[in-house]
């Protein structure tokens, strides 16, 4: 897909905004992504799944698994395993912890892709990765939507973002944002937040 235009669907949709945000780090924002909001509608959806696997085209015939973390990567995972055709789950937290429960096991046998919606610091997808490597399983890659790590080699397996734009974070002390009294704005809950 041209960069302009799913610059434009994330404009059009409300999953790009523009003002003034608070983050779960505390840390201030002029752009603030909710990806939900564009991932609501099946046709984008399918469209950014499927530039995802072609970037993995290659590694398709031997995915066996695709793995997100909770909450945002949900949606991702259970498209890309649609498409694929194989087993798509979720990592939730349990007393702080990436875990797989609801009965998804993985094991040596498995090759699997992981999901993620936006990728900022990465932390969460580099938490499950380790959790997917403690279970012997191999690991193609890690598609997501939107990464705004500013480009950064995150992990030690290759990475496709069908969008990337760095993410801009003030300090509230130093925010220039707060200086212009433009009115802070708290974007989703906290949960939902969690990797931006
Ligand atoms: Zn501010």
């Amino acid at each position: 897909m041209d960069k302009k235009e799913i610059l434009h669907i994330l404009e059009t949709t409300g999953a790009l905004q523009n003002g003034h945000f608070l983050l779960s780090s505390g840390l201030h924002t002029p752009m603030y992504f909710q990806c939900a909001v564009v991932l609501q509608y099946p046709e984008y959806l399918t469209r950014f799944c499927a530039e995802i696997l072609e970037y993995f085209q290659e590694d398709s015939d031997t995915i066996t698994a695709v793995v997100a973390p909770a909450i945002g990567g949900i949606v991702v995972a259970q498209e890309l395993g649609r498409q694929l055709n194989v087993r798509s789950m979720f990592a939730e937290r349990e007393n702080g912890k990436l875990t797989l429960r609801r009965g998804f096991t993985l094991s040596p046998e498995d090759v699997v892709l992981i999901a993620e919606d936006v990728i900022t610091t990465g932390g969460s997808v580099q938490e499950l990765i380790q959790l997917v490597e403690s279970t012997g399983a191999f690991i193609v890659g890690v598609g997501c939507i939107v990464d705004r790590s500013g480009g950064k080699n995150l992990f030690d397996v290759p990475m496709y973002s069908v969008y990337s734009t760095r993410a801009v974070t003030y300090n509230p002390e130093k925010c220039p944002l707060c200086d212009q009294g433009i009115p802070l704005v708290y974007p989703g809950s906290k949960e939902l937040l969690a990797d931006q």
